[in-house]
């Protein structure tokens, strides 16, 4: 039987991402994916957040997408509940004051697009082959193979009729589809978010500047209206998408089919009735088979996402809501921390070790899908207004990383751009050229610490550890693989700030002897031997050991 290192079931955004990333950091690993549809094939989910764009750059495809001419999305608006003004934020908002001091940052930060996904997935998947993974469309997955407890193949068909195939790892990247999760059950669905979606696209819909933009820089539009939600996306200059998103209790107790309800609910949008007058309703893509699409919206979490010769990616691993239109960002980026754990699984020979990465993957999935996920939950679980929700982002946030210093709308501005989980911590790293990533750390979270204030509070004090800090391990993302830090933890508080690597040598410093200016001294010192590496200044280090409570000054 012919076996591969890696065996990629699905080929959306997350098995294509998954697929060009092992193969650009581990290119000696067999990679194939089997993909069931024949691309280009329609999907939903069309409206991008910046938070995917740099892992495009990673991956390659940046390019590819960049040129094609997909409509460019700068952010979004919304008339929510009886508030009918229109409000919204928009990508770049936070690296605006970037550019107020004279500072730039590379547009990959804040572009996004609203796209044909059938287009959108077909450069991932050709970008995937290109850089040498096995990409064999048509091709079904019925079933993993099992020996003794342990993924060690599929069994698949395409025109060459049924097949198996050996596999040291399957990643299921099957999406909503979701292969293991239904094979070993294990899937946990959020009664709360059980929605339904009707969607469909329209020629001739009207751009009004105020909710959409204009087709040189483009807004996703949301309107609530009595029974739920309405996206209003440009796909292209004359073709908007418009979903209906309603719980499934309503759909269950109509007595008018899918598609009457969907233009019911349409007419009673004003803001968005008001802009088909000249508007048709038409299948857009070659394999629509109705005008009006139904589509499943539930939100669920796998309750494991990895195990014996197998892993998850992607709306396989776990689904929110579109509320956010996070879906494809989340498949992108949690697709990057995937095939990182990949390549370093393949390079390890110790099983504990394994474990360790898998493990550490999987709490990452599952932070990720909880900030999005309360987010949602709230949205739906409230009739409030922007103040409310822009102060839950910030909630959120806050319970994850208590030092960030974020008013609330930068706080939701992040969440809602995709940069959710990107603190200052190590894994930021993972994703971005570093001297373009400590620029977005000032911009995005929170302002620079600035020498001048450090030095106010610290200065000619000495510097020492609390007496119930602790040095303890962590695991970052950066350039490919994971990798192990020093992390300084508070017991018994969610506290703890990760070590870039080399900064132990400051925090020896840190020992009731010296000062902030032994700190920074030693801090300009490597960074003159490194100056590409991300380590902080005495300073930084100084206040954000203060920050988790594990600093004390005589
Ligand atoms: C109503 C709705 C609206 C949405 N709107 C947005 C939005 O505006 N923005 C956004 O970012 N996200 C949105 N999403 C979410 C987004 O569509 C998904 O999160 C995203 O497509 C996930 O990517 P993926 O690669 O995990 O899965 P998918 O894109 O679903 O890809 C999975 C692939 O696996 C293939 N496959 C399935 N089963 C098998 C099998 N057995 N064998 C081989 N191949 C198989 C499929 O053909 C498919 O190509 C929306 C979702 C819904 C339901």
């Amino acid at each position: 039987m012919t076996h591969y290192d890696v065996v990629i079931a699905g080929g959306g955004p997350a098995g294509s991402t998954v697929a060009s990333l092992v193969k650009k950091y581990a290119p000696h690993l067999r990679v194939l994916v089997l993909e069931k549809a024949i691309f280009p094939r329609h999907h939903i989910g069309e409206s991008m957040l910046a938070g995917a764009t740099p892992i495009l750059r990673e991956t390659g495809a940046y390019d590819a997408v960049d040129k094609h001419g997909f409509i460019e999305k700068l952010g979004a608006s919304f008339v929510w509940g009886k508030q009918r003004e229109p409000w919204g934020f928009e990508f770049n908002q936070l690296i605006s004051q970037l550019a107020a001091q004279g500072r730039t940052v590379s547009d990959t930060f804040v572009k996004a697009w609203q796209v044909r996904r059938d287009e959108y997935d077909h450069i991932l998947l050709k970008h995937a082959a290109e850089m040498g993974a096995e990409v064999r469309e048509g091709a079904h997955v019925h079933k993993p193979i099992i020996d003794n407890g342990r993924v060690v193949g599929v069994e698949f068909s395409d025109d060459g009729g049924r097949q198996t195939i050996e596999s040291s790892l399957l990643m299921d990247c099957t999406g909503q589809d979701s292969l293991l999760g239904r094979a070993f059950d294990l899937r946990d669905y959020d009664e709360n978010m059980n929605n339904y979606a009707l969607y469909g696209y329209w020629k001739g819909a009207k751009w009004r500047f105020e909710y959409v933009g204009h087709p040189e820089l483009s807004r996703i539009f949301i309107a609530t209206t009595p029974r739920g939600w309405i996206w209003y996306i440009p796909v292209s200059p004359d073709v908007m998408s418009i979903g209906f998103v309603t719980h499934r209790s309503v759909l269950k107790d109509m007595d008018e089919g899918p598609e009457e309800l969907y233009l019911e609910e349409i007419r009673n949008c004003p803001e968005i009735y008001g802009l088909l007058d000249k508007a048709e309703l038409f299948r857009y893509f070659p394999d629509q088979k109705r005008d009006v699409v139904s589509i499943q919206d539930w939100s669920y979490t796998s309750r494991q996402m990895a195990g014996a010769g197998w892993a998850m990616c992607g709306d396989a691993a776990g689904f929110v809501d579109p509320i956010l239109s996070s879906g494809a960002m989340l498949a992108q980026e949690l697709g990057q921390k995937a095939a990182y754990t990949i390549n370093s699984v393949f390079r390890s020979g110790d099983d504990a070790q394994i474990t360790s990465y898998w493990d550490f993957y999987q709490d990452t999935y599952r932070t990720n899908l909880q900030a999005y996920r309360d987010m949602a939950a709230f949205w739906y679980s409230n009739n409030f207004t922007m103040e409310t929700w822009w102060w839950q982002a910030r909630r959120t946030l806050h319970a994850d990383e208590n030092r960030l210093n974020l008013s609330d709308g930068e706080a939701f501005t992040r969440v809602a751009s995709g940069y959710a989980n990107r603190t200052e911590s190590l894994s930021l790293f993972g994703s971005y050229p570093i001297h373009e990533a400590q620029k977005l750390v000032d911009g995005l979270f929170g302002t620079a610490v600035s020498d001048a204030d450090a030095n106010a509070k610290y200065a000619g004090r000495k510097l020492n550890l609390h007496s119930s800090a602790r040095m303890g391990s962590g695991m970052y993302y950066f350039q490919g693989m994971i990798r192990n830090t020093r992390r300084v933890i508070m017991p018994g508080t969610p506290r703890y700030l990760d070590l870039h690597p080399g900064e132990e040598i400051l925090m020896r410093l840190v020992d009731g002897e010296h000062t902030l200016d032994d700190l920074n001294n030693a801090a300009n010192e490597m960074l003159g031997m490194r100056a590409r590496m991300p380590v902080r200044t005495g300073s930084e280090l100084v206040v954000q050991l203060d920050e988790i409570g594990a600093l004390v000054t005589t």
